[in-house]
């Protein structure tokens, strides 16, 4: 049993992976590319390093990130029996976040960028500032001497990329872009890299799309939107919910829309409920109050009841971080 601690460092976790041999590589459920690029990252240093690697997820990795090195090694599973000699956690606010059980016997290291990090390891590497969890794992990567190969890069940058919403969001920093210049030079190619991602979509994704878009709804202002899909709407499209990836982001393309909520059902009157914004927008404090978690900019919660009285609810909410923000802009 981990026992908590307080918060450590980069050198801490890199000490304790230096002593250890086998590991189980864990981040959150329903996997996005920060997820699946900072777990494989790691994995493949640790490889190099000789060391035996286990990356284990609840669910599939999506579609578009499928085609890339590693991915599909990755052990789809709710249940870790054997947690190695350390469980390396990335990316996940608190340990129920990555569905698997099995892992709270393990040495945990905890490794995140996430505000509100319930710091449920034994060693607790906690980076507000990093602009993704791949940026941490850049550093210990070189923390352990490691050489930044193709693979490593490659995952680097692809953790980059989708977490700062393709370089849209407010936490990007020098930093990020000197990793990526890194991953560049170790030879990952941004445009063979962007349209793996975001270019291969299928004719019901696009359908998808223009039929959820039509039904977004403003606000009196124009600055807010909401758009909704149902089970019935996706299968009408010939679509998935994992085509839906990324079409949170098209409301904020309009100059006056300030945020989105984007309501998923899962179950009849049970959401999945995901958060954009622009700038000053603090759409964590939105996710915060309904359980959920993410960043100022993007962030996602679960919520449960009918769709108009959420999207009321939820509108309330937003507004009230929108007004904060503008009040303080000029
Ligand atoms: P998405 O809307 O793409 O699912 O998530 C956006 C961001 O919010 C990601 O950083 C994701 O990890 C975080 N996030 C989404 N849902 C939850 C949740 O239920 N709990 C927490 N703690 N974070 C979440």
């Amino acid at each position: 049993m981990t026992t908590v601690t307080e918060a450590g460092t980069r050198a801490d976790a890199a000490q304790e992976i230096r002593t250890r041999q086998r590991f189980v590589i864990a981040s959150h459920v329903r996997p996005d590319g920060d997820a699946v690029g900072s777990q494989l990252a790691m994995a493949y240093a640790l490889r190099h390093l000789g060391k035996e690697v286990r990356v284990v997820s609840r669910d599939p990795v999506p579609a578009a990130l499928s085609v890339f090195p590693g991915v599909l090694d990755i052990d789809i599973t709710d249940r870790v029996d054997d947690p190695g000699d350390a469980v390396i956690v990335m990316e996940s606010g608190d340990l129920l976040r990555t569905g698997v059980a099995g892992l709270e016997r393990g040495f945990i290291i905890n490794i995140d960028h996430h505000v509100g990090n319930t710091m449920f390891g034994a060693v607790n590497w906690l980076e507000i500032s990093a602009a993704a969890c791949g940026e941490m794992v850049f550093d210990l990567v070189r923390e352990l001497g490691v050489p930044l190969t193709y693979e490593i890069a490659l995952h680097v940058y692809i953790a980059i990329l989708t977490d700062t919403g393709s370089f849209h969001y407010s936490n990007i920093t020098p930093r990020t872009f000197d990793i990526c210049r890194q991953c560049v030079d170790a030879g990952v190619s941004p445009p063979a890299v962007a349209r793996s991602i975001f270019d291969g979509s299928t004719l019901g994704r696009l359908k998808l799309f223009a039929a959820v878009l039509s039904g977004m709804q403003l606000d009196d202002t124009g600055r807010l939107a909401t758009i909704s899909v149902d089970q019935q709407l996706a299968t009408d499209c010939a679509g998935t919910y994992d085509d839906t990836e990324g079409l949170i982001n098209l409301p904020l393309t309009v100059k006056e829309i300030q945020a989105v909520v984007f309501f998923r059902e899962i179950a009849p009157g049970d959401w999945r409920v995901s958060l954009r914004s622009k700038g000053d927008v603090n759409i964590n404090a939105v996710a915060s109050e309904f359980g959920g978690g993410g960043h100022k900019n993007a962030s996602g919660c679960s919520a449960t009841g009918q769709l108009e009285e959420l999207t009321v609810i939820f509108r309330r909410k937003i507004t009230e971080q929108i007004d904060k923000a503008l009040a303080g802009s000029w």
